[in-house]
């Protein structure tokens, strides 16, 4: 059998599944998985993500703490603009009903708008 696609992923996890999601407004998306489509690290992830989501937070707290944790090994480039972009992108897996624990935690996610940087 020949599968025909415009787009294929190879892996199941976060960025494979995010970027499928996009590029199928633009055409057929195949995804290859190893074994079954929850064998990712991602599928194991349980401890939240952490990120900007209130105004008395910033940017640069995130970034210091980061790199200071990478303990040198960061590209500073790179943390600032996973940094940066956090807040939209969780909005945006929100948004695509990704399944965080919305119970007493719900107060602490806030709009992008709401940072302070
Ligand atoms: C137990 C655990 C707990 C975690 N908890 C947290 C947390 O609380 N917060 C947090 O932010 N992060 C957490 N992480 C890290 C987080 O899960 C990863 O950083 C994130 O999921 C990576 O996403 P990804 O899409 O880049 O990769 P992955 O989710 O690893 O996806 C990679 C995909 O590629 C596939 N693949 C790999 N090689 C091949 C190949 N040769 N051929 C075909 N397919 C292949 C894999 O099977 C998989 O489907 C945790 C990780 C683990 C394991």
């Amino acid at each position: 059998m020949v599968y025909k696609y415009d787009f294929l992923v190879i892996g199941s996890g976060i960025a494979g599944m995010s970027f499928a999601l996009k590029v199928a407004e633009k055409g057929r998306v195949g995804i290859i998985c190893k074994t079954g489509i929850e064998e990712a690290n991602t599928f194991y992830a349980q401890g939240g993500i952490a990120s900007v989501t209130k105004p008395t937070d910033n940017f640069e707290k995130h970034i210091e703490d980061t790199l200071i944790c990478g303990g040198g090994l960061c590209n500073r480039q790179a943390v600032e603009k996973v940094v940066r972009e956090a807040p939209a992108q969780i909005e945006e897996l929100v948004n695509w009903g990704v399944n965080f624990d919305m119970g007493a935690q719900a107060d602490r996610r806030a709009a992008p708008a709401e940072c302070d940087n």
